[in-house]
């Protein structure tokens, strides 16, 4: 029966079985070496070149079978888990085999033309950095979810066709077949339907959310991405706040333990973080070179709204539903001016000068949300038609909450050292949302477009146009 090659370091006698890709292969006339790889170890395999079989390349997946012996002194390589050991081949047949590899992935892949990676991910997959990242991805979401899971939260899926919500992003459209003319979108982030969780008394809500934003391209941005979303009722500020951090500080030390962390993340105001480092995401390691220095810290006091330097339009600097740092409703109905010395009560997490995460309290009160909407520039129309939902929720006697998104992509990026997110994303995009794998996005057809009823749309408002 075939084991995995880590079991080797305990099993040792009599003949075994493994299986494995052909990492690295030396022949010489009388002797010949097979690195085999698999997903637990790497394993040198010495064998006669008589018995391999023909039309074994590298990345060929081989079953072997021999038995182990310990390898001389001077054979010993001290950078393999098993590189104390040798297997001694009996037998040894192709199980797959493999065309010429486009790239070599016996190495750091990281230096590859990173086109070539994305199109034949599958391959770079098989490569040792990127295996470890996706393993520091799962043992990170599996502490998270272990955190909060003995707190109480339960996992909540929200929908991915919904309706648009403003947070600042372009949506991207999902056309009906159904209803012809109208259609979905996909979220930017669950937003609305945790803050509806909260009406519905769930109280304590995480989830690993897929959020889409149909962004023009940025170097490390991805159109679709993973937050680990968060909201809890009855909390304030800074206990939410308190709560984010003893869940991060507990699960990186779980799982990478010789990390360095802070014992209490520093807290700015927003207007200290500007004056003192020119920006809100300041990277406050003592020493860049320092791979295991995490230098966390938090952002508090931004201001609510902000102006848009294009339009001159005021926006919610968070999002719309961020509860404004206020005595009275009546600070909403002064000058421009005043209203944008107004505090929101929003929070972001910085590490090592990337903003990993943010959240803040929440608006409850439907008339209060009416008034920051309409500060917005959305008529009491529009209001209802796109909030009228949630601000009915709010009818309903809502409690208090409050809530936080961590860019889950990112953080494992910094914690693996990578320089960008999609090292740590099994399936990226490119900087221009291509998925070079699939060669997404596609042309759409005549015919696809008739049946989500878009051509005839698109036809029916060209003759308007005419
Ligand atoms: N929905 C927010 C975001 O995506 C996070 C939050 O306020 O909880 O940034």
């Amino acid at each position: 029966m075939r084991i995995n090659l880590i079991e080797l370091k305990k099993q040792q006698k009599g003949n075994v079985t493994v299986a494995g890709w052909v990492n690295r292969l030396r022949v010489h006339s009388k002797i010949a070496f097979i690195e085999v790889r698999d997903k637990t170890a790497v394993l040198q395999v010495v064998i006669d070149p008589g018995i391999i079989p023909r039309g074994m390349s590298l990345e060929s997946l081989v079953e072997i079978t021999g038995h182990v012996s310990e390898r001389t002194t001077q054979n010993i390589n001290p950078d393999q888990f098993l590189g104390k050991i040798e297997l001694k081949a009996k037998n040894c047949e192709i199980i797959s085999s493999s065309k010429e590899l486009p790239f070599q992935i016996n190495t750091n892949t990281l230096g590859i033309d990173e086109s070539m990676r994305l199109k034949y991910r599958y391959l770079d997959l098989r490569s040792q950095r990127m295996r470890s990242n996706l393993i520091l991805r799962h043992d990170l979401a599996r502490e998270l979810r272990e955190y909060f899971n003995q707190r109480d939260f339960i996992e909540v899926e929200t929908p991915a066709l919904t309706k648009g919500t403003p947070e600042g992003a372009r949506e991207f459209m999902v056309p009906s077949r159904l209803h012809e003319g109208s259609g979905y979108v996909l979220p930017q982030s669950p937003q609305q339907f945790k803050q509806l969780l909260m009406v519905g008394g769930i109280e304590r809500y995480y989830q690993f959310a897929r959020c889409f934003r149909d962004e023009d391209s940025r170097k490390d941005r991805q159109p679709e991405f993973t937050q680990f979303d968060l909201e809890v009722s009855f909390l304030n500020q800074n206990e939410i706040m308190q709560l984010i951090e003893d869940a991060i500080k507990r699960s990186i030390s779980k799982v990478l333990p010789y990390k360095e962390i802070p014992g209490q993340f520093p807290v700015f105001t927003y207007e200290e973080v500007m004056k003192q480092y020119g920006s809100d995401k300041p990277d406050l390691r003592k020493n860049k070179n320092n791979p295991n220095e995490l230098a966390f810290c938090w952002v508090i006091d931004f201001p609510l709204f902000e102006r848009d330097t294009d339009t001159k339009k005021i926006n919610a600097t968070h999002h719309p539903f961020t509860a404004p740092n206020i005595i009275s409703d009546k600070e909403l109905e002064q000058s421009e001016e005043k209203l944008l010395k107004i505090k929101a009560s929003a929070y972001d997490l910085v590490l090592n000068g990337y903003e990993i995460g943010g959240g803040s309290v929440r608006i409850a009160d439907p008339v209060l949300q009416r008034k920051i909407f309409h500060i917005l520039g959305l008529s009491t129309e529009e209001v209802n038609q796109k909030f009228g939902h949630i601000l009915e929720a709010f009818e309903f006697a809502p409690p208090p909450h409050g809530g936080f998104a961590i860019g889950f992509d990112r953080l494992v990026a910094v914690l693996a050292g990578e320089p960008s997110i999609r090292e740590v994303i099994a399936f990226p995009k490119t900087g221009e949302s291509r998925d070079l794998l699939t060669g997404s996005p596609t042309p759409l057809l005549e015919s696809a477009l008739l049946e989500v009823g878009l051509k005839s749309i698109i036809k029916k408002s060209k003759k308007i146009e005419g």
